[in-house]
């Protein structure tokens, strides 16, 4: 199943096009509240609307939003690729990884759409292209072994991130990459059984037409079961809810001499089964001077 923002409501890919879930025969679903609030029963519902759609309400190349447009909680995970690791460590110093994953989170309020634009605070943003999970059954304290009957289904992300104020101070994950508009999802939420093998897909981020990022998730260091087992030790996740699960090596900052984006860039992201989503660059109001005017 393929899941789609068209005009802020839910949306299912069909032959042609797209169905309008809130005006399909016997749809409880209004809204995407309405849809990760049974998410199981949506499920079962949504087989059935694909398979007696008669004629799309939507030609296939319609705008779509974020594909989940409010989640109560985003998680973001550092490090999860070893080679991306390897090249961040002349920066980072080398981070631990080995017992625990690095957690930050990301705003809700920074994510938007597939073709949506990406507002530069500064001039040190750098992209991140990602998979991310999406949560359709509440996670709490499951194993790994359970852990993908949980998923709703996975999508494209982008994890803008500001470095300057990432690396103010100890580290400033969560600030540096909540900015408006940093977290660009879509342009479609697709379950995992629509895949040979949820666990390796091939991911590619392109500036401007030329090859940035390539990797696979297979090489991820935590899986997405590992991730969901860990997180939900720690709270538990609500439909809905996502995990941007980390970029394989090739972003901006870690070039010599890094190459970040700039006003008029075209940032195009890529995973396969997943679909694609370009995002253009423009200047944003001024990143505030976050290390001196804080104070009372
Ligand atoms: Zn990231």
């Amino acid at each position: 199943m393929r899941l789609a923002n068209i005009n802020g409501t839910p949306a299912l890919a069909v032959d042609g096009g797209f169905l309008d879930v809130a005006s399909a025969p016997a749809s409880r679903y209004d809204s995407f509240d309405t849809v990760f609030a049974d998410w199981t029963g949506f499920r079962g519902w949504a087989e059935q609307a694909v398979r007696h759609a008669s004629a799309p309400d939507y030609p296939h190349d319609t705008p779509r939003g974020p594909a989940v447009p409010a989640p109560r909680q985003v998680f973001g995970v550092g490090f999860n690729y070893a080679a991306h690791s390897q090249e961040a460590a002349a920066l980072t110093g080398g981070v631990q990884i080995d017992a625990l994953p690095l957690i930050f989170t990301k705003f809700p309020s920074s994510i938007t759409g597939p073709s949506g634009r990406i507002e530069l605070p500064d001039t040190r943003t750098d992209f991140e292209v990602e998979l991310v999970v999406a949560i359709g059954v509440a996670a709490d304290r499951v194993s790994v072994a359970d852990a993908w009957s949980h998923v709703a289904g996975l999508l494209v992300g982008q994890d803008v991130s500001a470095r300057a104020v990432q690396f103010l101070g100890p580290e400033q994950h969560t600030i540096g990459k909540s900015f408006r508009t940093f977290s660009p999802l879509g342009p479609q939420l697709v379950t995992p059984d629509e895949f040979a093998d949820p666990t390796t897909l091939e991911l590619r981020c392109w500036v401007n037409g030329e090859l940035r990022q390539k990797g696979t998730t297979g090489e991820m260091t935590y899986s997405v079961a590992d991730l969901i087992a860990l997180l939900s030790a720690v709270t538990t996740l609500l439909p809905g809810d996502l995990i941007f699960t980390g970029t394989p090596a090739g972003v901006g900052a870690l070039e010599d001499p890094p190459r970040y984006l700039q006003p008029g860039d075209v940032v195009v992201s890529e995973i396969e089964g997943l679909g694609r989503m370009e995002n253009h660059c423009v200047t944003g109001r001024p990143a505030p001077d976050l290390g001196t005017r804080w104070h009372g």
